[in-house]
């Protein structure tokens, strides 16, 4: 009986952004659930385990514990330790996708997603959460924008962190990663039959913000 909003979209579209800013309006908890399929593969890259063995990846993720812990900046643990910076290092970013392809893997996380959004009112952000997660969610959002936007938000963010981009390469490899999404046999990219479509190219964060909060509060 309380307030679920799903927020999908392609990598870059601002959905963690935009996922924080509503759920800080709306007194909601934020789940990034991208952070979760990160984790389970900074861990696997770092037992060596190979992204084409689905069955040891299964069973990392299912004696793997990530939890996720609200505040300004959300910090991701994983098996206690602080993996917040780690999730984000370009290795994790390029297997991630073949991870998440996994349906063994995916049914753990779900599961534990469900369980979140049990416990109190969320916005969830990711790729399957209107379609799979939390399909009779309250809202749900389908965010997206031009694959130069993207990579051009994207690359800024790296740079603060003081990351040196080549921005055609990385467009390249958004694109990469959102074909691995759209066209994966279980849970692809797609929105929700019922999802509200907006597309961010061009639009500042506040102004998406408001718009969802708009249709929220209505
Ligand atoms: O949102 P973020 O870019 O951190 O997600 C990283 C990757 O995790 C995505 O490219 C996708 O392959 C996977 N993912 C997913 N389902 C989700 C969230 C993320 O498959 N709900």
């Amino acid at each position: 009986n309380h307030k679920t909003i799903a927020i999908d979209g392609p990598a870059g579209a601002g959905k963690s952004t935009v996922a924080r800013m509503v759920a800080q309006k709306l007194g909601l908890l934020y789940i990034d659930t991208g952070a979760m399929y990160r984790a389970i593969t900074l861990k696997a890259l770092r037992e060596g385990i190979r992204t084409d063995n689905p069955a040891a990846l299964t069973e990392l993720a299912g004696r793997t514990n990530v939890e996720l812990v609200a505040g300004s900046k959300q910090q991701v643990i994983m098996d206690g330790e602080d993996v917040t910076e780690a999730v984000r290092y370009p290795e994790v970013c390029l297997n991630v996708s073949k991870i998440a392809q996994i349906s063994g893997v995916r049914a753990i996380l779900v599961e534990q997603q469900r369980r979140l959004a049990e416990k109190s009112g969320v916005v969830m952000d990711g790729r399957d959460i209107g379609t799979v997660v939390l399909p009779r969610a309250n809202y749900k959002f389908f965010l997206t924008a031009s694959p130069e936007e993207r990579a051009r938000r994207r690359a800024s963010e790296l740079a603060t962190k003081g990351y040196t981009i080549d921005i055609e390469k990385l467009t390249r490899e958004i694109q990469e990663r959102d074909y691995t999404d759209s066209h994966r046999a279980v849970s692809p990219l797609v929105p929700a039959a019922d999802a509200i479509v907006i597309d961010s190219s061009g639009l500042g964060i506040e102004s998406v913000v408001n718009m969802m909060i708009d249709l929220v509060e209505k």
